[in-house]
């Protein structure tokens, strides 16, 4: 498929996946929008400095397609988690992540910037404060969790090796999402998530989540005082990588962490059939051949790719996401973000 329609405005290529009735996680892509050069197709973090009006453009076309209002903030690796019922509405359009955005890049004289895409961005911002009531961007808000009671209010985390853990209390009502890399993990960040949907008036017991995208137990190499000092938090994480050094496994420890904050095992969504189906149904998609042809960053040809793939759901291994790990290893200057998202309608 073409990344953008015939005026040019990008068609986000996106892999949804019913959590529960009415609650919905989306995995982006690096397929479908607007960006260029070593920030592949569709890159929608703005800290890695590509034309901010891309990345918005990119957005925005997300936005319309999830039929929500994406809620983003500045991730540090922390282990807080934010309220966006009382953030959002002060922090337009993106909740609490200003970079990427036109105002952000440059400060507000950026506003008549030179970007294909700034113009079209601008207006729609306006737009949409309007219809909305929002005042204009105003504040960065760190954190690495969020939680909601809103409907149409799709929580995003940036991701490109780390994992985005998405959970719903569908009974009650409350939605959260939180970014698990390695420090992220040890921060406690999925406790701090749970802990404020509880406070939000989610039940541990009703909480289901998924495991997003993320560099796998095989592919994560580390140091092994790193490893070590990892499985003492969480035992049973360290692990043996393809390439025979110590390793981490984000996937035992973000578990544990569900368990200990209450979560039953078994409402432990498995977001890999779904991502493993549509893996095999981009094999021939013409642009993410093209795309993989010209990244550098493994095999041209995205047959060889795909057939030497054990999990779908890395990111080091699979085309179909940004990875941090593989991006280095090609020596490239930028890379990309995707988001997984979670929204109530
Ligand atoms: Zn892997």
């Amino acid at each position: 498929m073409s990344p953008t329609d015939s005026a040019g405005n990008p068609i986000p290529v996106t892999i949804p996946i019913d959590l529960a009735p009415g609650i919905k996680v989306v995995y982006t892509t690096r397929l479908g929008g607007v960006s260029q050069g070593d920030w592949g197709d569709c890159n929608y973090g703005g800290k890695g400095r590509e034309d901010p009006g891309r990345v918005e453009a990119n957005r925005i076309a997300l936005a319309k397609e999830l039929n929500a209002d994406i809620s983003l903030v500045s991730q540090v690796h922390s282990g807080i988690a934010l309220d966006m019922d009382e953030h959002f509405v002060h922090n337009a359009p993106y909740g609490a992540d200003l970079s990427g955005t036109i105002v952000s890049y440059d400060g507000p004289a950026a506003r008549n910037a030179s970007s294909d895409y700034a113009v079209a961005s601008q207006q729609h911002r306006v737009a949409d404060q309007h219809e909305s009531g929002l005042r204009p961007a105003a504040e960065t808000i760190e954190a690495d969790a969020q939680v909601t009671t809103h409907t149409g209010l799709a929580l995003g985390m940036f991701a490109a090796d780390c994992m985005p853990v998405l959970l719903a209390d569908p009974e009650h009502g409350v939605i959260g999402a939180a970014h698990c890399g390695r420090n992220g993990l040890l921060n406690g960040v999925i406790g701090s998530c749970v802990a404020l949907m509880v406070r939000k008036g989610a039940q541990p017991q009703n909480i289901v989540a998924t495991l997003g995208p993320r560099i796998c137990a095989d592919c994560y190499e580390v140091g092994g005082r790193i490893a070590d000092d990892f499985d003492a938090h969480f035992p049973g994480s360290y692990c043996l990588t393809r390439f025979s050094g110590p390793g981490v496994d984000l996937v035992a420890a973000a578990l544990q962490e569900l368990a200990d904050s209450g979560i039953p095992r078994d409402n432990v969504i498995d977001s890999r059939p779904r991502v493993a189906a549509a893996t095999q149904y981009l094999r021939e998609d013409e642009e993410l051949i093209g795309l993989c042809l010209r990244d550098d960053e493994d095999s041209p040809l995205l047959s060889e790719r795909i057939d030497k793939l054990r999990h779908p759901m890395c990111t080091f291994e699979n085309p179909l996401w940004y990875s941090h790990r593989r991006s280095s290893r090609a020596n490239k200057a930028h890379e990309g973000r995707m988001l997984g998202l979670i929204v109530r309608h």
